[in-house]
């Protein structure tokens, strides 16, 4: 079925959204939009404003005096609201993911997934708001007493890309809100809809005006917040490139700053694992979501021994990943986001052949956005191939002989965000997950996480960690508050007290 008959199929039409600002749904100021085409389809689904430093002005503006208020507001307040926005997200599971699924090309059953999931992380966040409180030292002299309390950053902006618009909009902004700050978000242009969905059903939750605003556009409109005086605080994920300028910016302005960043990250298996298991978890990891996430299994490191049976075990599953049409339930991998993306993973492919890596299977485009699920063997650690993020659903495996190889071959890259190891033997797969240089470590599964869990990155990965209780952390400032018990004794200067004149 061609594209454009899929189309017609789903009945697909372009809808109109606007920026929420100060509470209202408003057009840019310059009139300006963009449009959005479906990429599994070919059609445009949706126009949007086009930002530019005015309209992020105007948000910023709204959210500072948006933050009078809610920095005060109690803890058990916001915890109710962010719950109400939980509960209204999974009523709304239907629309929203729809929405994502058709945007961003992933399909539905993930963008189900990923909508729940969202959910999750607002009904998690709303859990601290309740627990937002510091120290006291009680042990600093019979005259001190000190305590310790965390005070919202201030303005935060949220930068998010298109892999999981709505999950990592949703690892950010509870977070934020939880701990008193008012927030100026901006989603990727490519896919801004499920972010303004979920603005609207803020507006529902009761969350007063002002207090979250959403500016759509590009990289301008992205440059524009993280320029901004008005803004403390930047919360960005995104690639590698940009997060790095983006940390020039902040830096210069000594604003506080969060970064999620690219991976390249690698499952580490020794011959001794279940390799049933991570053979699929090899696919798993590999081709959910094309490949596009940050926490991609990109890289498999296989013991020597065991290589050539593991990666026939892994194309033998791979032909069984179903690639296709992102609204059909039976859709595993959907649509590379744009034509943009494909070519880097052509530029990718194409590079790993020229180095002189094996193509055990797939290797090519298909027609439209979508992409073979791609194994090359043979792979060194020198490739590109090996050492740059992809974003696409290409797996290098690479070879062991030593665990000591196996660590030094995982940790080689400029990245330290996951990896991964599959052993049997408890001694095995501790020691390698303590040597392992990543900001998350999984022993015998892979790419699941939890809201109570920390997550972020070392080195090229990012700066700071998203989620957990952590998170209140983040987004806070300390403020660190000193009392005299009694009267102040001692004099600094010696000299009488003398009041008269
Ligand atoms: P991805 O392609 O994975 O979305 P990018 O880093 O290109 O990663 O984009 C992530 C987010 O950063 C998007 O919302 C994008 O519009 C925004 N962005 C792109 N360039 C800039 C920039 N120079 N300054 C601030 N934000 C930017």
């Amino acid at each position: 079925m061609s594209t454009t008959e899929q189309s017609n199929v789903h009945g697909l039409e372009l809808v109109e959204r606007q920026m929420l600002i100060d509470g209202a749904q408003v057009p840019s100021r310059s009139a300006e939009t963009f449009v959005r085409e479906a990429p599994a389809y070919g059609v445009p689904v949706g126009r949007f404003p086009e930002a530019d430093a005015e309209d992020v002005d105007l948000a910023v503006r709204a959210a500072r005096a948006a933050w009078a208020e809610w920095r005060q507001t109690d803890g058990a307040t916001r915890a109710k609201l962010l719950t109400a926005v939980a509960d209204l997200i999974r009523r709304n599971v239907d629309e929203i993911s729809r929405t994502e699924c058709v945007e961003a090309g992933k399909p539905i059953r993930q963008s189900r997934d990923e909508v729940l999931s969202s959910a999750g992380l607002w009904e998690y966040a709303a859990s601290l708001a309740r627990h937002n409180y510091g120290d006291a030292h009680n042990a600093l002299g019979s005259d001190t007493l000190a305590m310790v309390v965390r005070e919202p950053a201030g303005v935060v902006g949220i930068i998010t890309p298109w892999n999981f618009p709505l999950l990592i909009v949703s690892q950010k902004l509870p977070f934020a809100l939880a701990s008193g700050n008012t927030a100026v978000v901006k989603p990727s242009e490519h896919t801004p809809s499920t972010t303004l969905q979920l603005g609207a059903l803020l507006a529902e939750a009761g969350l007063p005006d002002g207090v979250v605003n959403i500016v759509t556009g590009a990289a301008r409109a992205g440059a524009a917040i993280t320029e901004h005086p008005g803004i403390d605080m930047l919360s960005f994920t995104g690639s590698t490139r940009v997060g790095r300028a983006l940390a020039g910016k902040a830096g210069e302005q000594l604003k506080k700053v969060e970064l999620e960043l690219g991976g390249k990250n690698a499952q580490v298996v020794f011959a001794d694992a279940d390799l049933d298991a991570a053979v699929d978890a090899a696919v798993f990891g590999a081709y959910f979501n094309v490949g596009q996430c940050c926490n991609s299994g990109s890289r498999i490191i296989v013991e020597a021994a065991i290589a050539d049976e593991f990666a026939h075990r892994v194309a033998k599953r791979a032909e069984h990943v179903v690639v296709g049409d992102p609204l059909d339930e039976r859709t595993d991998v959907g649509a590379i986001v744009n034509t943009g993306q494909l070519e880097v993973i052509e530029s990718y492919v194409r590079q790993g052949r020229e180095a002189g890596a094996n193509v055990l299977s797939g290797g090519n485009r298909r027609d439209g956005l979508f992409f073979d699920p791609t194994i090359f063997t043979g792979v060194t650690e020198q490739m590109t191939i090996a050492q740059e993020e992809i974003f696409g659903p290409v797996l290098s495996i690479l070879t062991f002989q030593t665990a000591e190889e196996a660590v030094s071959l995982a940790n080689g890259t400029s990245y330290g965000l996951s990896a991964g190891v599959w052993s049997s033997d408890v001694d095995t797969a501790l020691s390698v997950a303590r040597d392992l240089r990543a900001g998350t470590v999984w022993v015998n599964r892979w790419m699941d996480g939890y809201p109570e869990l920390p997550f972020g990155g070392f080195a090229a990965s990012g700066l700071g960690r998203e989620l957990g209780r952590q998170a209140l952390d983040a987004f806070s400032e300390l403020k660190t508050i000193q009392l005299q018990v009694g009267a102040r004794t001692g004099r600094w200067v010696d000299a009488p007290d003398d009041v008269s004149r």
